[in-house]
């Protein structure tokens, strides 16, 4: 064993959370040699990381920093995808679909980028697209194939990491609530202390609670969504889809053309809505999204926003989808890039007390993102 090791074998991390951060980060700390616990409040996470689409989503970042980060975290999740196989990781691609002239405009402009290829993009005619993508039988201008963009079961995720990282050295405690955090050990509900080394807290979207207090600097925001999922469909969508209101909230493309896009439908930018569709592994579809900004959130759920995503979602495959079996919302915590001290960070990480880190913040790009965030807590 050398020195590193022999230090490594000592150091014991607490993680507090139990999303895709907190388990990226438990990934992360075991890989190298470290002893983890992991202490999630509810008995099981409930919060964005199992709400989402499991889109890892490399199409829509921003050209710089931000796409460097989706690419390493696609490279990572594609290795844990075939260690893992209960991630159900499929690089599947996705198609984004213009309805009119401008949007194909705009996705021509974002083809002819210089990182185009490292995205893997490629502009097609409709007829390509439904070679790509048979189910598509509605009607559109044209598509941007992304290469790059990859899939993985959101519900199936945090078990299927849990169960990789075994009980050798990881402890997974469900249902603790930390209510105290001290340099070198944090207390739960219950009263009990875990000591500790280093303590990583991940509480996504608890901006109060025992994260509140270092939270307070006003750069941090949270987003709400609404989603809803149809019973399986027999055919295939071979990759995921999005509709053309995508293209004007991905950062990728505010490119001159977005200037020319004419205004989304009327129940579209009341949601601020985008189709984003992803078949599930038992066929469902995964049909969302829209944004909420302005709290308090609405505690219920909007039924037409979901008009409007159904018929988008039925003009492209040119077909009804299956039935709708489940509606929800869910809660993202996103850095405020326009925020006092935010500058050019893509997430929020902060040492709050020594020893102590924060992360929390990646905004809808947390899925995508968290085992390259989490790498990235480590160098
Ligand atoms: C509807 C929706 C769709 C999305 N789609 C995508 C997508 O397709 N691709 C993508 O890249 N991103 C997507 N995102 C964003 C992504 O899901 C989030 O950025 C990511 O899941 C955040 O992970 P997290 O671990 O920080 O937060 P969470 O998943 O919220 O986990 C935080 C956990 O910490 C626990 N916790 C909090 N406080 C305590 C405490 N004191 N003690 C113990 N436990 C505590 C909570 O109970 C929770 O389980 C989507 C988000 C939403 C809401």
């Amino acid at each position: 064993m050398t020195i590193l090791e022999a230090v490594a074998s000592r150091t014991r991390v607490v993680i507090v959370g139990g999303g895709v951060l907190g388990t990226m980060h438990a990934v992360a700390a075991r890989r190298r040699g470290f002893e983890v616990v992991q202490l999630e409040r509810e008995a099981e996470a409930r919060g964005a990381s199992v709400r989402n689409f499991g889109l890892i989503w490399v199409s829509g970042r921003k050209a710089g920093p931000e796409l460097s980060l989706a690419l390493r975290a696609r490279e990572l999740w594609e290795e844990l995808g075939t260690e893992v196989p209960g991630l159900g990781f499929r690089a599947a691609g996705s198609l984004t679909l213009a309805a009119g002239d401008a949007e194909l405009a705009l996705l021509k402009e974002a083809s002819a980028r210089p990182d185009a290829e490292r995205r893997g993009f490629e502009l097609l005619d409709p007829a390509a697209v439904r070679e790509v993508n048979p189910a598509l039988r509605g009607e559109f201008a044209g598509g941007l194939l992304c290469r790059a963009d990859a899939i993985v079961e959101p519900r199936q995720v945090l078990p299927a990491l849990r169960g990789h990282l075994g009980r050798d050295r990881y402890t997974w405690l469900p249902g603790r609530e930390v209510t105290e955090i001290t340099p070198n050990a944090v207390r739960d509900h219950t009263g009990a202390w875990h000591r500790c080394d280093l303590v990583i807290v991940c509480p996504g979207a608890a901006h109060t609670g025992v994260a509140g207090r270092y939270l307070a600097r006003g750069d941090l925001r949270r987003v709400r969504l609404q989603m809803m999922q149809t019973a399986p469909l027999a055919e295939r969508i071979t990759t995921a889809l999005a509709d053309g209101d995508s293209l004007r909230y991905y950062p990728a493309y505010d490119l001159p053309g977005r200037a020319q896009l004419p205004p989304q439908a009327a129940a579209a930018g009341r949601a601020r809505a985008q189709l984003l569709l992803v078949q599930r592994a038992d066929g469902g579809l995964t049909i969302g999204d829209t944004h909420e900004y302005a709290e308090p959130f609405a505690f219920d759920v909007d039924e037409d926003a979901y008009d409007h995503l159904r018929a988008r979602a039925e003009a492209l495959l040119g077909a009804p989808i299956p039935r709708v079996q489940r509606r929800w919302a869910g809660v993202y915590s996103e850095l405020d890039a326009s925020g006092p001290v935010a500058g050019h960070a893509l997430y929020h990480r902060a040492e709050v007390e020594p020893g102590v880190v924060l992360v929390t913040g990646p905004g809808g790009r947390g899925m995508t993102c968290s085992p390259a965030i989490a790498e990235e807590t480590f160098q």
